[in-house]
């Protein structure tokens, strides 16, 4: 039988040889046994990371995924679970009891959210000015809701009243604080503040730790973040908050494992603790971890961080001829969208900034693809000596 007991068995040397990777010593240990199989060792690279996410997270979030492994029910786990969710409320600023890490990237999120609060029916406003405000309409969508935009041109902000005036009693009015694909900022206040009856949902995946994001201060009622941009830890968790108004009004999730009555019963502090599926341990430990670096930076100074980091990477670009793309006064600082000058490469230059100094950053997306790059300032990679490594790899590769 084909791969049984008796058929001819490729050992890890061949299958490595065959790949061209290199192969850990595998050689006989004192006692004649085989000394333990590591796995093949395949040369990767130490990138600066400067796309639109992942970031390079925090040496503190890298160190944690080494913690011993513990059990999902253990005491010990359970205690870093409910300090990981107080870390969370300080970051999304709120008291609010249901704040967790989902288990998943920020689409995870953004989809739990969704078809939490809304069933087939439901009006749900979406401000659409980039690619995730369309991806929030299609899996509101997808969970049944009557879809309204109200759109912005790319690089431009929404209008908060165009979005507040799109329709009289909507369940769900949502919006996109941080537009990764265009670089712009959109307000979130005026929508809290005359949002009335529905409920404001924002996707803060790549806000949250960049720029000041206060989820009760705001009128928040429910939002959804992502390890891999400004909280600085590898991509695999979407950190979430909803207020007691927006569980009230829960509909029954026709997703059983995105279902948040479920999840939090196991997930928050109180519960049952009651199995729904195995945490993604490790990777708690280190959101723990990431969370506890801002935390000790102090949230503000990770702001400033962010802040200033983006002005000089701005500055620095304008000062080269490359023009800002994104709207001025709502730019983001950790997500720069700039024009890609004249009889220039784009892709050209992304690769060799690849290549030649270990550097990543972003293309552009949907209309401007090919037009303008990406370039992220997040996490423990906003750093004034990134920006400088950046700049001066950019001229370079551009002759500028
Ligand atoms: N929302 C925004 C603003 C994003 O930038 C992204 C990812 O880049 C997402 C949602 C989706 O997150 P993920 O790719 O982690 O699923």
């Amino acid at each position: 039988m084909d791969g049984g007991r008796d058929a001819p068995r490729t050992t890890v040397k061949e299958f490595s040889e065959a790949r061209g990777i290199s192969c850990l010593n595998r050689s006989k240990d004192q006692g004649g046994r085989r000394a333990p199989v590591s796995s093949p060792d395949v040369a990767l690279s130490d990138r600066v990371l400067m796309g639109p996410g992942p970031c390079n997270p925090y040496p503190e979030a890298v160190a944690a995924l080494g913690r011993p492994m513990l059990g999902h029910l253990d005491p010990e786990f359970l205690a870093l679970l409910d300090e990981t969710n107080d870390r969370l409320r300080a970051l999304f600023g709120t008291t609010n009891a249901l704040t967790l890490p989902i288990s998943g990237t920020g689409s995870a999120g953004m989809e739990a959210l969704i078809v939490n609060s809304v069933g087939p029916g439901d009006v749900v406003v979406v401000g659409v000015n980039g690619v995730f405000g369309e991806r929030m309409c299609e899996v509101a969508r997808r969970a049944g809701a009557d879809v309204v935009r109200v759109e912005a041109p790319w690089g431009q902000p929404l209008d908060p009243q165009a979005v507040l005036d799109a329709h009289p009693s909507p369940k769900v009015i949502a919006v996109v604080h941080a537009e990764t694909s265009t670089g712009i900022r959109n307000d979130i206040e005026p929508l809290g503040e005359g949002k009335g009856d529905a409920l404001l949902l924002v996707d803060c995946v790549t806000s949250l730790g960049g720029i000041a994001v206060e989820v009760d201060g705001w009128g928040i009622d429910l939002a959804y973040s992502g390890t891999q941009k400004c909280l600085g830890v590898p991509p695999g968790l979407s950190p979430i908050t909803v207020s007691p108004r927006a569980r009230e009004r829960f509909v029954e999730s026709p997703s059983w494992y995105l279902d948040l009555g479920l999840i939090g019963d196991y997930a928050t502090a109180g519960s049952a603790r009651r199995y729904h599926h195995t945490a993604p341990v490790s990777m708690i430990m280190s959101l723990h971890a990431g969370l506890g670096a801002v935390l000790d930076e102090g949230i503000q100074a990770t702001l400033d961080r962010h802040e200033a980091c983006g002005r000089m990477l701005q500055q620095g670009l304008e000062k080269m001829g490359c023009a800002l793309w994104a709207a001025d006064g709502h730019r983001l600082p950790q997500l720069t969208t700039t024009e890609v000058p004249d009889g220039v490469d784009e892709a050209q230059v992304r690769s060799l900034l690849l290549r030649r100094h270990g550097i990543e950053i972003g293309g552009g997306l949907g209309p401007v693809a090919g037009k303008v790059w990406r370039i992220g300032c997040m996490g423990h990679t906003a750093r004034p000596r990134n920006v400088r490594l950046l700049l001066a790899s950019l001229a370079e590769a551009t002759g500028r």
